[in-house]
């Protein structure tokens, strides 16, 4: 099927639930590729200029779910820099210039790239049908491995997330340095405003998963010395609890591209050094 319009394909949707959306196809090509998918039907997404688009709604960007990695990268690096980074990361050109993060979030893969930086930065996921459009924190969407929240009748339409109201940062180990999946992934991301550390965690859980914990704690260390207004340096225990905080918050298993062990040890590797990119980017800011 070929919706030409929005409103065409949601009425699609409502009369086929069973019928698969395909975006860039980065993903489902794949599944069928490898006959691991025979969809009896797919609604092709690509002809809708909806969803192609981006632009402000109140203090928010609202992105449209068909906005490729590529387009991200270029058109919105400066205002979402964590997500830029990670867009960066994913597969190679010509899957960046294919792939959309409403590919990403439909697949809902816990080594997706682009769930750790919106998690990280408490984006919305808006889901919409014939009956009306809802929109889901993204620390709710993602319901168990490759699950999302998504109804049957539904299709993702966009998601919502801040500008950058500070340092953002995206890390990720993999067994090689490009087309890789994550064995493990960290997303940081500091709101200078409100005093806020956000931290999302991929390819460790059964689903990307934010760490409370580890959040509260740098959030107490950075108020409590009174470092958002004088910054200074971090004391070198207090990043090693963070980042012990932050394997606390995952719970991998043993797979092909790493152990449960290993993803452990790597991921407070990352938080510390994360955590240590972005505070000296605030630090170098404030003394500009
Ligand atoms: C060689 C290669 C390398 C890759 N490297 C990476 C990587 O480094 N990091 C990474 O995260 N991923 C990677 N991927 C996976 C893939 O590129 C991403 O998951 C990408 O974001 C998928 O986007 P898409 O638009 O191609 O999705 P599609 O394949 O079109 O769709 C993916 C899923 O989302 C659903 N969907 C798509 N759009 C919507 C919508 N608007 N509403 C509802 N459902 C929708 C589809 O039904 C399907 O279930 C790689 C894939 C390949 C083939």
């Amino acid at each position: 099927m070929q919706p030409a319009s929005w409103a065409e394909a949601l009425a699609m949707k409502a009369d086929n639930p069973e019928a698969l959306p395909i975006a860039g196809g980065t993903d489902v090509m794949v599944e069928i590729n490898f006959d691991r998918a025979r969809p009896a039907a797919i609604i092709d997404l690509t002809r809708i200029a909806d969803l192609t688009e981006w632009g402000t709604e109140g203090g928010l960007l609202r992105i449209g779910a068909g906005v490729t990695y590529t387009r991200l990268i270029d058109e919105l690096g400066d205002r979402l820099p964590g997500l830029a980074m990670a867009s960066r990361t994913v597969g190679s050109p010509q899957i960046r210039n294919r792939g959309t993060v409403g590919g990403n979030l439909g697949s809902a893969s816990p080594a997706g790239d682009a769930h750790p930086p919106l998690l990280a930065s408490n984006a919305l996921v808006e889901l919409a049908s014939t009956s009306g459009s809802r929109r889901v924190p993204a620390r709710e969407f993602y319901i168990g491995p490759k699950r999302n929240a998504m109804r049957k009748d539904e299709l993702i339409a966009a998601f919502l997330v801040e500008p950058a109201k500070g340092p953002q940062q995206f890390s990720k180990v993999g067994t090689r340095n490009a087309m890789v999946i994550a064995v493990c992934s960290l997303a940081i991301a500091l709101d200078a405003e409100r005093h806020r550390v956000g931290i999302g965690i991929g390819s460790a859980a059964p689903t990307p998963v934010r760490a409370g914990e580890a959040e509260t704690f740098m959030e107490a260390v950075l108020d409590e010395g009174g470092l958002w207004e004088r910054p200074a340096a971090l004391a070198p225990s207090a990043l090693a609890r963070f980042g012990e905080l932050v394997a606390a918050a995952a719970r991998p298993i043993d797979d092909v591209r790493g152990t449960a062990a290993y993803r452990l040890h790597a991921l407070a590797v990352l938080a510390r050094r994360s955590f240590s990119w972005a505070w000296d980017e605030y630090r170098r800011a404030a003394s500009a």
